[in-house]
């Protein structure tokens, strides 16, 4: 085993910190294994494949997101992994399969329409034919003002939205000056974003939840978004709630942009416009496992109580098939220990791959693991704060600690579209940012190497970092994730790019690789202050 120390950047090595970057072991040696295994062997677009072509979609609480569970913990145990197991985060709510959804014009020509029914929004029951009309239905004037009128219509719910030429590429990768601008920071630059207006918000979740039943009430067969995307990707998540008990509403769907454009213009111009609509869903049984998390472990020896973790999320929406959303952090992090376990290595502590449901509920799956095995705060008893999102509810007490609080070295997370990996968010800690620079040097041919103090949000590592427990989120390509593939139709195999997946797996593998041995966790920030109050509502 041939050893090297880098050195880097000793001004981030504070006499505080425990001595980091210039005795840190890179094992070079391992580094080859995995290289040699990602490139030669890879397995991971036939992964992908089952993930995304043969299991479709893998929206919380449906059939096949924990079809996709059961296959994931079986390949798992293929590949030699230990306590494979699914385990059920319930309650979550309710099941929803989309079966059907057909849409066209019938006046004053034909025309053939692309709509996508949001989640968990209902049918039709049967074909439905009605006199399309723009509402603009945003406050209780509005609501007053169209009473009465809406019956047996299709209602058109947004202003026309003109679509712009494209003149660059839809698809990027990061420059060097990008990359280099996401590591060197500039205190001075980004404005304060101003903090949430909670009364405000409040306010206008109060109102959306008058609109499902009023527009129930008034016999509106359904209702119908434009898509922010264009060229045929329509962009589409849930519309109605996956709350057991609360009001569906009608059909609601989204239609791609060009489209929707003309159907307003023809109402514009004061042409009678009508639509057939067929929309068949499924709200299946009644299963209080009917979402979950996969776990499975490469046993660690000498320090095997305690744990590096890695995963990204088996969940997704439901119009493309998730690909990029997040099959890509799913199969990349399958990989990372399908690759482990192909060259035998054998880990000082035991690492655990996760796989979380309902992230895009609110990452539901991790923040369940953390809740029931790291750190909890009591649970509230007051009903009302229940039904707001987590960042509005009233804290409850102090964090608890759990077991797994201090056992948990790192946990690493791919959720950045289908990308190859640029570096690693180190999330404000500098002692691991100083750790990170020198296991991204043997990947620097590959394109990884910029670890930036940076926070990044919006997925599963956030649930670790809330609780003081290092979580990371990679650096990742942007390619056409925002402008294509985000929650989108075109969320598909194709838009994956087989070498950046077999790169992401190699790093993602040599991180994890490398914190389970090293002979210390990776350090930690000081824990996160108790949170202060929300602002009266
Ligand atoms: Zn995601």
């Amino acid at each position: 085993m041939r050893l090297i120390s880098l050195l880097v950047c000793s001004l981030l090595v504070s006499s505080t910190l425990p001595a980091l970057a210039a005795d840190e072991k890179v094992d070079l040696a391992l580094v080859n294994k995995i290289r040699d295994e990602g490139t030669n062997r890879s397995k991971i677009m036939e992964t992908l494949s089952v993930l995304t072509d043969e299991i479709g979609p893998r929206l919380t609480g449906s059939p096949s997101l924990k079809k996709a569970g059961d296959w994931s913990k079986a390949q798992l145990t293929e590949w030699g992994l230990q306590n494979a197991q699914v385990v059920s985060i319930a309650p979550f709510g309710r099941s929803w399969v989309l079966e059907k959804a057909a849409m066209r014009m019938v006046a004053p020509s034909n025309l053939e329409l692309v709509a996508i029914p949001k989640a968990w929004t209902p049918g039709t029951d049967g074909v439905k034919r009605g006199k399309v009309v723009y509402a603009k239905l945003e406050n209780d004037d509005d609501l007053a003002k169209w009473k009465g009128k809406l019956k047996g219509t299709i209602v058109l719910r947004d202003a026309m939205t003109p679509t712009k030429l494209h003149t660059t590429p839809d698809a990027k990768r990061y420059t060097d000056q990008e990359l280099h601008d996401l590591e060197h920071m500039d205190l001075g630059g980004a404005p304060a974003r101003p903090p949430t207006d909670m009364a405000e918000l409040a306010k206008r979740m109060a109102f959306a939840k008058k609109i499902n039943p009023y527009l129930t009430e008034e016999g509106v067969i359904a209702t119908v978004n434009v898509s922010r995307g264009d060229d045929g990707t329509i962009f589409v998540a849930g519309g109605g709630s996956y709350k057991q008990g609360e009001p569906t509403g009608p059909s609601a769907l989204v239609m791609s942009t060009e489209q929707y454009n003309r159907v307003f213009r023809l109402i514009e111009k004061k042409k009678d416009v009508e639509v057939e609509v067929e929309v068949a869903v499924n709200f299946g049984d009644e299963d209080p496992a009917n979402s979950i998390n996969v776990f499975a472990d490469i046993p660690g020896t000498d320090k095997k109580d305690e744990i590096v973790m890695l995963g990204g999320h088996l969940d997704s929406w439901h119009a493309g098939t998730g690909a990029t959303d997040n099959a890509a952090g799913v199969a990349v992090a399958m990989e990372a220990v399908r690759l482990l376990k192909a060259i035998n290595f054998k880990p000082r502590r035991t690492i655990r791959i996760a796989l979380w449901g309902g992230e895009e509920q609110g990452l539901l799956g991790s923040r369940d693991f953390i809740n029931k095995n790291v750190a909890a705060r009591p649970e509230s008893t007051d009903p009302k704060e229940k039904d707001l999102p987590s960042f509005m509810r009233r804290p409850t007490g102090p964090l608890m600690l759990k077991p797994l609080h201090g056992k948990i070295s790192a946990y690493y997370n791919l959720d950045n579209g289908g990308g190859k990996i640029r570096g690693i968010y180190a999330e404000n800690n500098a002692a691991a940012k100083a750790i990170f620079d020198t296991w991204l040097a043997p990947f620097h041919d590959l394109g990884a190497k910029t670890a930036t103090l940076r926070k990044t949000g919006s997925t599963d590592h956030v649930s670790f970092d809330a609780v003081g427990v290092p979580g990371f989120q990679f650096i990742q390509e942007p390619m056409d994730y925002f402008t294509r593939t985000h929650h989108s139709n075109m969320d598909l195999f194709d838009k994956i790019q087989k070498g950046d997946m077999m790169q992401a797996a190699m790093v993602m593998a040599n991180f994890v690789a490398h914190t389970a041995n090293r002979d210390e966790l990776i350090p930690r920030k000081p824990m996160p202050p108790e949170p202060a109050r929300p602002a009266a509502r």
